[in-house]
């Protein structure tokens, strides 16, 4: 009977069958051969018929005394009674006959035609039994007693034997109590076993965390990075849920659905290249790339999912010190270009007034000019000098002399184009260079800002009230017989120089005929 189970078990096709469940038809089976080999050997448990067949027997003995005896006395009514007596107490028997040889019934207790089954070999079964009874000349009747059955059919019966209930108990029971227990442990007690040593080993062997889930995303294998990595035993990682890791669980705010390789599998497609924050406890966090690739199953689904956590901490704090170091070079470069604008300012600016200095003037002044002979533009110069300027410093200090200056530059600068240039040409004269206008409209510019800066200039030196201040123009154009930026100014000079003579305060245009200020003259400025 044992190697029949065992061969039946071993027969048994079950590729749907989980692990667990197999493991646990198998341990029922090699118990429940166990058991029966031991019943077979000691005898586990007592054969219950054979013990209710002897009592059985014992008890039709009894009765057969008894009627052998009651059936010779003379009382003819002692044998019904002394019947009746004893089988009241019997609730086991139903019926009970005396049976002649030829088969007359000579006494009967009980509906024992209707319960009567003749066994067929002629002797007894556990529930008829038959009893000779005999006198000196030999066998005179039968007792026949019928017993209530023990068990009406064979399946009842078959169940009815305690090593059979026992058996089916301990098989059914025990295999449902196996099977859950050994899900629980391969899930959470040793998924590392469905792992070959040598995968592991090459695991261990990246540089990179690795971790092997199944379809719930429960950690069966994690190599030796990622166990460095997270701080945690090896043992302690595995049948975890990789989205309850104190690690990673911060990645996703949503379900554990939401994790990278719980989408790679619901997908069935490898994701790379999400990059995440490991945050081990108190240890530093780590940037980490992550790549998932779920395991097919052969099936167009999933059967697991290998996630690789790529460690670019060092990287990121490269790109961090070259970022900082691209901040700090622009820092720089900003500053810089604002102190080269100063410089600039410095190089080419005069510091009391802002205008353009002579040599930064004259340079403009060139390229201006040059343009000019190019394009065929007319281009004047107005030299121009703040009249009795000397008796501001004297009067009021060379601090109100200063403001002056500054006045004046502010209404001469205020009045004229971006294009245009205007120098502090020295002391308290300035220098205009208007390109592009005609003559008419330079010397309309020229007496608006003589105007500007007789209504204006004096007003705009807050120190002093009522100051007076004019100034004097002279205005050239440039002919082609004028060589270099400086016979223009020296043209607008004389015209100033003319301008100063006839009275100050005026605009005198050159022309011919007009006489340099070193000829004599008592106008000088
Ligand atoms: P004119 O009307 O003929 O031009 O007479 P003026 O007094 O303006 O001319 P002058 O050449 O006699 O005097 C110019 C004075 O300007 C002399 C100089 O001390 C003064 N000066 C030159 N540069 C500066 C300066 O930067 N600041 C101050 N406060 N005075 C200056
Ligand atoms: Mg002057
Ligand atoms: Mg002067």
């Amino acid at each position: 009977m044992t190697s029949t189970v065992l061969s039946q078990v071993r027969s048994l096709r079950l590729p749907q069958l989980s692990p667990a469940t197999r493991i646990a038809a198998g341990l029922i089976a090699l118990i429940i051969s166990s058991m029966l080999l031991i019943d077979i050997g000691v005898g586990l448990v007592p054969d219950s018929q054979a013990a209710l067949q002897q009592a059985r027997k014992r008890s039709a003995e009894n009765l057969g005394i008894l009627v052998a005896e009651l059936a010779v006395s003379p009382d003819r009514t002692a044998l019904a009674r002394g019947v009746s007596a004893a089988l009241a107490r019997r609730d086991d028997i139903r019926s009970l006959a005396l049976r002649r040889a030829d088969g007359e019934i000579l006494f009967q207790n009980g509906e024992h035609v209707r319960h009567w089954v003749p066994p067929p070999s002629g002797g007894s079964t556990l529930d008829h039994m038959r009893l000779s009874l005999r006198d000196a000349d030999g066998p005179w009747a039968d007792l026949e007693i019928s017993f209530v059955p023990a068990h009406s059919g064979a399946v009842q019966r078959f169940f009815a034997d305690p090593l059979v209930r026992l058996l089916c108990a301990l098989g059914i029971g025990g295999f449902v109590l196996f099977a859950l227990y050994l899900r629980r442990v391969l899930s959470y007690l040793d998924p590392s076993a469905v792992i070959p040593d040598r995968v592991r080993a090459a695991f261990d062997a990246f540089s990179e965390g690795v971790l092997v889930l199944d379809t719930k995303g429960r950690i069966m294998l994690a190599n030796r990075a990622f166990v460095d990595w997270v701080g945690e035993a090896a043992e302690a990682l595995q049948g975890r849920a990789a989205h309850d890791l104190r690690s990673l669980r911060h990645m996703h705010k949503g379900t554990p659905q939401d994790f990278p390789w719980m989408q790679a599998m619901a997908h069935t497609r490898s994701l790379t290249g999400d990059m995440m924050e490991l945050r081990p406890a108190e240890r530093d966090a780590r940037k980490v790339v992550v790549n998932c690739a779920p395991i097919a199953d052969g099936r167009k689904g999933a059967r697991g999912c290998i996630v690789t956590f790529d460690d670019v901490s060092a990287l990121e704090q490269v790109n961090q010190s070259l970022l900082q170091a691209l901040g700090d070079l622009e820092a720089s470069r900003a500053q810089i270009e604002l102190q080269n604008a100063e410089l600039k300012k410095l190089a080419t600016r005069d510091p009391l007034t802002g205008c353009l200095n002579r040599r930064a003037f004259f340079e403009a002044a060139a390229a201006l000019l040059e343009e000019s002979r190019t394009k065929g533009a007319p281009l004047h110069c107005i030299m121009t000098d703040i009249d009795h300027f000397k008796s501001f410093n004297d009067r009021y200090g060379h601090a109100v002399g200063d403001q002056v200056l500054q006045s004046v530059s502010k209404q001469l600068s205020a009045g004229l184009r971006e294009t245009d240039l205007l120098c502090r040409y020295g002391g308290e004269e300035f220098c205009i260079f208007l390109p592009g206008t005609s003559t008419e409209v330079a010397m309309t510019i020229a007496e608006r800002l003589r105007v500007d800066v007789e209504s204006q200039a004096g007003p705009g030196v807050r120190s002093e009230h009522a100051l007076k201040v004019t100034s004097s123009f002279g205005l050239a154009l440039l002919v082609p017989e004028l060589q270099a930026p400086g016979d223009l100014v020296d043209r607008a000079d004389i015209a100033l120089y003319q301008a100063k003579r006839t009275g100050r305060n005026r605009v005198v245009l050159w022309q011919p005929g007009l006489e340099p200020e070193n000829k004599g003259g008592s106008a000088g400025h």
